[in-house]
């Protein structure tokens, strides 16, 4: 079980961290800045001495973290390092995280999938396709984005959660649960749910949104495909 600075700590860059277990190419730290692939958003990239991290992806019990290297990369247990992520591609990742929770706020419509890259980001709804307006959608999103908003993270309980199930917008993204509480992401007046991501402080932050696209991906996927401007 490794202590996840990312989560009280989204700005951290880089920690120092000791190797507790190497399986193959997979390295578990006591303590990291990576964010392991989760809730649509990408696994981070990054260092791990002069190891490149290609990837980050949950391990298998609670809060494991697993840093992908590259090929022939040969840390061993007991190895203090220093960690890095690449930190200009996770403020990408953290800009369009939040926004895509500005765009739950600016369509009124169930969530039925989403993913977060460091290029684009897109959800899913469960909406008539005449419904999006692609001008009106953007007008929407740069508004939020100017009001300036702090964002700010809100721990409940697993009890809690269930009383409230319209905390969990997004139908295909069960919120990460078994250690009794959940995390919640309030943009104050604008947006509040569920989530274990990683998001910047304050909607300015994200900058300028483009709807770059919209289009069907079946019945009950409509996409909305957002860019940084
Ligand atoms: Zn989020």
């Amino acid at each position: 079980m490794a202590e996840l600075l990312f989560r009280d700590d989204p700005y951290l860059k880089g920690c120092e961290a000791t190797v507790v277990a190497v399986h193959g190419n997979a390295v578990e730290l006591d303590r990291t800045v990576f964010y392991p692939m989760g809730g649509g958003q990408a696994g981070d990239t990054g260092r791990i001495g002069h190891w490149r991290v290609v990837d980050t992806r949950k391990g298998a019990s609670t809060d494991s973290v697993l840093h992908l290297l590259e090929p022939g990369a040969q840390p061993k247990p007991g190895d203090k390092l220093e960690a890095a992520v690449d930190w200009e591609r996770r403020h990408r990742l953290m800009r369009l995280h939040t926004a895509l929770h500005l765009l739950c706020a600016a369509v009124k419509a169930p969530v039925t999938g989403g993913r977060i890259a460091d290029d684009k980001a897109h959800l899913d709804f469960d909406i008539e396709m005449e419904m999006l307006v692609k001008d009106e959608i953007q007008a929407r999103l740069n508004e939020l984005v100017r009001s300036n908003t702090q964002t700010k993270p809100v721990w409940i309980t697993d009890a809690e959660l269930d009383s409230r199930p319209e905390l969990v917008r997004t139908m295909s993204v069960a919120p990460p649960r078994g250690e009794g509480r959940v995390r919640l992401l309030e943009i104050p007046g604008i947006d509040l749910q569920a989530c274990g991501g990683t998001h910047v402080a304050n909607t300015a932050e994200i900058g300028e949104l483009r709807v770059a696209k919209i289009r069907s991906e079946g019945r009950k996927n409509k996409r909305v495909t957002l860019e940084l401007a």
